[in-house]
């Protein structure tokens, strides 16, 4: 197979703040990193979004899309070669790893850090990419803030929902949860927190079918999945928690998993099960899910693999 003839002390694949943050650390220790950096849009899951306010570091916040190309400079500045492609086959048992990229060529490294995020489900409508920081989030720590005082609503039914929709009381007027049940997935005792707290409002049997909104979300249409009839519901901003996906299909059959997917590493190293084989970010994170965490979980990727690497020479 034809390849890059190089023998990689390190290959990182991913570019959000983990893979970056890994590429920074790793350049500056002189490892020259590979960075597969996805053929779509490189920067992950910041790239979607406008303000940014609680990385550290930047008083007045910061656009995701510049927070993201600033990372990639740094990374660039200290020797990381980046490239604007898709890992799409590891082989990682060996010693020797191989990636292979999208024209089939293929790579070798003696460590690969994993750092391909996860994704956040989406509802499927239209408009909610570009409503996307409008008002349409995933993550009521990033952007709850942004709803004081207002009108919101949060779709989902597990305790993750439940999570984001009482975190959420703390700014909103009032935080309608839509469920497309008349009963909940979370657990009891968590439904009996959200049961008590008065800004909370449970609206059953109902699916959002249409998010209305030109330039900013401001309401939407929710079909009721019993009668088929349908509403309009006037609220501000529109919070998906209906779960999330890490992206660990490329790995499956080789790193342990846990039963959601996510990689498992030996906290609190980055090792996975395989000897230098490292991973980070939201791929190995089903708990925080920030951009601070994911960027810390990358540092300490480079870090064990540095170690790792010394160990062998
Ligand atoms: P990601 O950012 O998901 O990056 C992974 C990257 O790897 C992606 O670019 C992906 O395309 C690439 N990749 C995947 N597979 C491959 C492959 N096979 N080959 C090559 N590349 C691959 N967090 C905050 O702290 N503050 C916020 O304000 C905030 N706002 C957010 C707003 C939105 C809309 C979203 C979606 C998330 C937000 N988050 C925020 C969460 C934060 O973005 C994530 O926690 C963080 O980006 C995770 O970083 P990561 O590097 O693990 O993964």
């Amino acid at each position: 197979m034809p390849g890059d003839s190089e023998l990689h002390e390190l290959i990182i694949v991913g570019s959000g703040p983990a893979g970056y943050s890994a590429a920074i650390y790793a350049a500056r220790a002189q490892l020259k990193p590979l960075v597969f950096e996805g053929s779509v849009t490189s920067g992950g899951a910041l790239m979607t979004t406008t303000e940014v306010e609680n990385f550290p570091g930047f008083g007045d916040g910061i656009e995701g899309p510049t927070l993201m190309a600033q990372m990639r400079k740094q990374a660039e500045r200290f020797g990381a070669h980046l490239v604007p492609d898709d890992a799409v086959g590891l082989e990682l048992a060996e010693p020797v790893k191989t990636v292979l990229d999208s024209s089939g060529r293929s790579h070798h490294a003696r460590v690969v850090v994993l750092a391909m995020g996860s994704g956040y489900r989406r509802l499927g409508l239209t408009g909610e990419d570009r409503l996307s920081g409008r008002g349409v989030s995933w993550c009521a720590t990033c952007d709850g803030f942004f709803f004081r005082g207002l009108e919101i609503a949060v779709v989902g039914g597990g305790d993750s929902a439940l999570e984001e929709a009482t975190f959420l009381t703390r700014f909103a007027e009032k935080v309608y949860v839509i469920h497309r049940r008349d009963g909940l997935r979370a657990s009891k005792a968590m439904q009996e927190r959200a049961f008590a707290n008065p800004k909370l409002q449970f609206v059953w049997n109902s699916q959002v079918t249409e998010i209305v909104g030109d330039q900013r979300v401001e309401g939407v249409t929710l079909r009721d999945t019993v009668t088929a009839e349908t509403r309009q519901l006037p609220v501000r901003g529109l919070f998906i928690a209906i779960g999330h996906d890490p992206r660990s299909a490329l790995v499956r059959s080789q790193v342990d998993l846990d039963d959601a997917g996510y990689v498992r590493v030996d906290r609190p190293t980055t090792h996975t099960n395989l000897d230098g084989v490292f991973a980070c970010g939201d791929l190995v994170d089903s708990r925080y899910r920030q951009a601070i965490t994911a960027a810390g979980s990358g540092c300490a990727a480079a870090l064990d693999a540095e170690r790792y690497l010394s160990g062998l020479s």
